[in-house]
């Protein structure tokens, strides 16, 4: 076999321009991995291997003719959240478990167009909602470093598919963490754009206000190539910003001397690992050779971030999965008595117990006479937290501290207390309220488990994020680590 999955995409790109594989052959070798190894995971939803040798044939021929792009050929996943033409599009849940979605989304068009080929829809939490992994209708997620434990969530599937090399990379969204806390804890690159950066149309809604796709790949340089094709304007997108794209590759040599790193005191108390810290701080050594400066700073509103985000995230989720009724598509129940039956046995049915609880939690937060108290005191404070980041970015550049408190738990530690669970968010969640982009990168290990290190940065600032964590990739190799078992 080869050891295609050892390349990166742009070491793959190379490859296919060479004419040294085809990507066809890189399709089929990450496909054979995909049967041979994901018993062990469950990363995947759907595997789509007849569209994808036949993409990948197309590929070839636009790769012959000289018009190839850096994606042209690349082999990659996308989160099931994400509607794809004729292929099954589940978002985790058993409601959507018969939906076929009879359109594309705007990121799965524009990497169409880039060149991908796509392997297949991956594993996640139901409708988004969670931090490990379990609440999917199709099962836990495995993280490829211990098959004991989560690899976070609630993009799991698309991270431990990635670590474990099955595919070379993935898409992902994040709420409230989805995509940096699962990138920590399985030890691979993921950034969270600016909010509006990138097309939210045909992305399954969780909260309207939170939710921003993604790449996830195993280097910033990857997320880079990835970025380009994914960001951009979208007219059928209200809330997607008219703002034109840079070329995320072009900054990421870029020397750091003199860049300007801020600590927020809040990420290093109480409630972190200890050995998780000794990772992060080593990490911001290596910064500090890299000519960077260590700055403390505050975020004094952090400690509000978790209760507000439990208010506007369940908020929105029960407008957006009211229209989940058993009516036009989706689950519906077995012989309805009639239409309340058919919409109350459908919607309890169909939806899984965490789902039901934050709409039930969100419709209470909605309803007349708790607006006020619950909602709108929310959003209020979701400007405070707001502003303690714009104070921040008057003094340093970048922010950085842990991606998660800990590194990946056991599966069934969390699941029965959603309280523990939800503070496995607590250092990225602010940074969607805020609608900032995000990232977190592989730090080192801590007892054989990855962490991650989160770089936090102001609006439209993608590029600069993707240098600081390239140029520590540059000298440092926790991303090129594959977990054994799966090498
Ligand atoms: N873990 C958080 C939640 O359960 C965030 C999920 C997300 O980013 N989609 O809501």
């Amino acid at each position: 076999m080869s050891d295609f999955h050892k390349k990166n995409i742009t070491e793959l790109s190379a490859l296919l321009k060479n004419g040294e594989a085809s990507s066809v052959q890189l399709t089929e070798h990450f496909i054979a991995r995909i049967k041979q190894y994901d018993d062990k995971l469950n990363s995947f939803i759907t595997v789509t291997e007849d569209e994808a040798i036949t993409a990948a044939k197309a590929a070839d021929e636009k790769i012959k003719t000289g018009n190839a792009g850096p994606l042209t050929g690349i082999p990659i996943a996308h989160k099931d959240i994400f509607c794809t033409q004729g292929v099954k599009t589940s978002c985790g849940s058993k409601m959507l478990d018969n939906f076929i979605s009879p359109y594309d989304a705007t990121v799965v068009t524009k990497l169409k167009q880039a060149g991908i080929v796509m392997l297949g829809k991956t594993n996640m939490d139901e409708f988004a909602m969670g931090s490990s992994n379990e609440t999917s209708y199709y099962g836990a997620v495995k993280n490829p470093w211990d098959t004991g434990t989560v690899p976070g969530g609630s993009s799991g599937g698309s991270a431990s598919a990635v670590a474990a090399r099955l595919a070379p990379a993935a898409t992902g969204t994040d709420t409230g963490g989805s995509i940096r806390q699962p990138a920590a804890l399985c030890g691979i690159t993921g950034i969270k754009p600016t909010y509006g950066r990138i097309s939210r149309y045909g992305m399954i809604a969780f909260a309207s206000s939170l939710d921003q796709a993604g790449p996830m790949g195993q280097s910033a340089n990857d997320c880079a190539l990835l970025l380009n094709a994914m960001a951009g304007f979208d007219e059928k997108d209200s809330t997607c910003i008219d703002k034109e794209v840079p070329d995320y590759t072009a900054d990421l040599e870029k020397p750091l001397k003199g860049l300007r790193i801020g600590l927020p005191k809040e990420y290093f108390e109480k409630g972190l690992d200890a050995d998780v810290e000794k990772v992060i701080r080593a990490a911001l050594d290596e910064y500090k050779k890299l000519g960077a400066e260590l700055i403390d700073i505050e975020l004094p509103n952090s400690g509000l971030s978790v209760p507000v985000y439990y208010v506007v995230a369940p908020a929105e989720c029960s407008a957006n999965l009211s229209r989940f009724d058993g009516v036009r598509y989706g689950y519906r129940c077995e012989a309805p008595k009639d239409l309340l039956d058919m919409y109350t046995r459908s919607r309890g049915e169909g939806f899984g117990s965490e789902v039901k609880r934050r709409i039930m939690v969100g419709t209470y937060a909605l309803s007349s006479g708790y607006y006020d108290a619950y909602y709108l005191k929310a959003q209020q404070l979701r400007h405070v937290i707001s502003d303690d980041f714009k104070k921040a970015f008057e003094k340093v550049d970048v922010i950085m501290g842990p991606t998660a408190p800990s590194t990946a738990f056991k599966i069934g530690e969390k699941s029965d207390d959603p309280v523990s669970m939800y503070l496995s968010d607590i250092y990225t969640i602010a940074v969607n309220l805020a609608g900032l982009p995000g990232m977190s990168i592989p730090a080192g290990f801590a007892n054989g488990k990855p962490v991650g290190l989160q770089i936090t940065g102001n609006y439209f600032e993608e590029g600069r994020l993707l240098n600081v964590a390239h140029q520590y990739q540059s000298c440092t190799d926790w991303h090129r680590a594959i977990p054994e078992d799966f090498s």
